[in-house]
């Protein structure tokens, strides 16, 4: 999951241009190759071995 490291949006689109991909951000317009990456959610480990 990429996030926008201006707005914290996830609004993440691929900007193509010059040599390099870089991303643009649908909500603040940020345009760059910096962006963030999060993990999605966590995943629950509920199961356990029962006997
Ligand atoms: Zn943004």
């Amino acid at each position: 999951m990429k996030i926008c490291p201006v707005c914290k949006s996830n609004r993440i689109t691929l900007y193509i241009g010059g040599y390099f991909g870089k991303y643009e951000c649908k909500k603040c317009s940020y345009v760059g190759n910096l962006i963030l990456e999060k993990d999605e959610k966590k995943k629950n480990k509920k199961r356990k071995d029962k006997i």
